[in-house]
């Protein structure tokens, strides 16, 4: 995986799911992949720039026809929909659908060859038709699919990231529903499941928490980040960098 991206693991009830970030905060909007890791540890990812996974897609209408709009190389649905327009698939009834990160990728690893046929010189167009019939399609927050996957799964928690105490519960997951073009921005912005960190971090509390549950954590474990805020408080002294000015810091910190 490549080194530029910032990995939040974040321990949801019985399993694992992990949002990958771009470091950057005014690109990461673009940037935002989600993933399970259910039996088996196969990796499940529900990417908004690569083909949408169908069983997100299909998850609230089962009898959706994902026929026209499927990717023809990875079979999930198509994202940035391309139509192969080569003259040699003139008597081809149906469109020849193909998302557009698959099909840059397939044509940079063979030289610009059509996928279908493998003949020279691939030819195509963006599938306009497509591209707006999946942006509308409605869908639920892919973050809260992901836990209800990743509870079905049932996979074991892995030591060495602590879940903020008493555990995100279920009942509290995010009810978004929306057009698929609507997610990036609603991950962003508006997801209750958006995984956050306590502010008291640095002072050493490393508990993973979720927008939902951010408020109540800073309330139930006041006298905990208070203790960690005075241990902290005591090796500065002991260092002989405690005066007046940072002292008033910390008060405002814990208080305002
Ligand atoms: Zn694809
Ligand atoms: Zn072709
Ligand atoms: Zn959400
Ligand atoms: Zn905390």
């Amino acid at each position: 995986m490549s080194t530029d991206f910032q990995y939040i693991f974040v321990k949801y009830c019985t399993g694992v799911f992990l949002t990958k970030k771009k470091g950057d905060k005014n690109q990461s909007i673009n940037k935002i992949m989600l993933m399970f890791v259910p039996e088996e540890n196969k990796c499940k990812t529900i990417s908004l720039e690569e083909c949408y996974n169908k069983e997100w897609v299909t998850f609230l209408d089962e009898q959706l026809l994902l026929k026209n709009f499927q990717c023809l190389l990875c079979k999930e649905v198509a994202n940035n929909a391309m139509e192969l327009i080569c003259n040699d698939h003139e008597d081809q009834k149906d469109a020849l659908v193909v998302g557009g990160q698959c099909l840059m990728r397939y044509l940079n690893e063979h030289n610009g060859e059509c996928p279908v046929g493998n003949h020279g010189l691939c030819n195509y167009v963006r599938g306009k038709a497509v591209r707006n019939f999946v942006d509308e399609l409605v869908v639920i927050c892919p973050r809260q699919f992901m836990s209800q996957e990743t509870e079905k799964a049932n996979v074991e928690m892995e030591e060495g990231t602590k879940i903020t105490r008493g555990g995100p519960k279920v009942k509290h997951g995010c009810t978004f529903k929306g057009k698929i073009k609507e997610m990036k921005n609603h991950l962003e912005r508006s997801c209750q499941l958006k995984p956050s960190e306590c502010k008291f971090k640095e002072f050493g509390c490393k508990d993973l928490l979720f927008e939902f549950n951010a408020e109540q954590h800073l309330q139930s474990q006041m006298k905990r980040h208070m203790d960690l805020l005075l241990a902290y408080i005591n090796v500065l002294q002991q260092n002989e960098m405690v005066n007046f000015g940072n002292l008033v810091f910390f008060f405002c910190f814990f208080f305002l």
